[in-house]
């Protein structure tokens, strides 16, 4: 599915600096800090969705396992032919790995990517009776398939809350945003999943990671652009 553009408002207002936003100071405050940062995201992505683009949970976790150090917009360049001349796992299992390392050549890592597509239809077909496992520890066990690959599959396939996606744009937005003091990915998804109602879990992610991709840039942030402005203190804010 293609990505949500926002439109972004067309009058900049200037940026609060970091110093003169107050931070919350107790657990009520918090709560309503979070509350705001979750309504502004509503608003902004209400139905934000996985931008990677798949018919079913097997195309889904391919993309996902293509997806690693790669665009999502590279990744649905490659899928489109990569399902035409590979339709089933069976075929995907049966897959000569140089052959398809080749074609999927443009995301990066070609190779062991291509060995985890490989070994990921042959355990799914072998231990699985050729369907998507539902559960995390189940998708654990299948090649190329970590925390992450397991929750957006889960979350967006299946609509089963397993955890919080925290790729690179949920991780700096975490941090930016105050939302957690961690760095370990793992630690930042247990931090969010803490604070986090269960009903968002899987919604967030999609909507951080548009939010990064528009507005909470890396490099860059569109902070006059941001409705997020008045509750952030991140000290990387564009005040200019
Ligand atoms: S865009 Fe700027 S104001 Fe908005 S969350 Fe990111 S750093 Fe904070």
């Amino acid at each position: 599915m293609a990505e949500t553009q926002v439109a972004l408002p067309t009058l900049v207002h200037p940026v609060t600096p970091p110093r003169k936003v107050p931070k919350p100071k107790n657990g009520r405050e918090r709560k309503a800090r979070l509350d705001r940062i979750l309504g502004e995201l509503d608003k902004l992505f209400p139905a934000a969705t996985c931008a990677l683009r798949h018919e079913n949970a097997w195309q889904l976790l391919v993309a996902t396992i293509l997806s690693a150090q790669c665009t999502d917009e590279r990744v649905n360049k490659v899928t489109p032919e990569l399902f035409r001349k590979y339709p089933t796992l069976e075929d995907f299992a049966n897959a000569p790995q140089e052959e398809l390392a080749g074609e999927i050549r443009s995301t990066g890592f070609f190779n062991n990517k291509a060995k985890s597509l490989i070994g990921a239809a042959r355990k799914i077909l072998a231990d699985y009776k050729g369907q998507v496992p539902r559960t995390m520890d189940e998708l654990l066990s299948v090649p190329g398939a970590a925390r992450k690959t397991a929750n957006v599959v889960l979350g967006t396939a299946y609509g089963i809350a397993s955890g919080v996606v925290v790729d690179t744009h949920v991780q700096r937005i975490a941090q930016r945003l105050d939302l957690t003091k961690n760095t370990d990915p793992v630690k930042i998804e247990e931090d969010l999943m803490k604070i986090l109602p269960e009903e968002k879990w899987i919604l967030f992610s999609h909507q951080v990671i548009h939010f990064g991709r528009q507005i909470c840039i890396a490099r860059k942030p569109r902070c006059p652009s941001c409705p997020l402005d008045a509750v952030c203190y991140a000290k990387d804010k564009t005040l200019a």
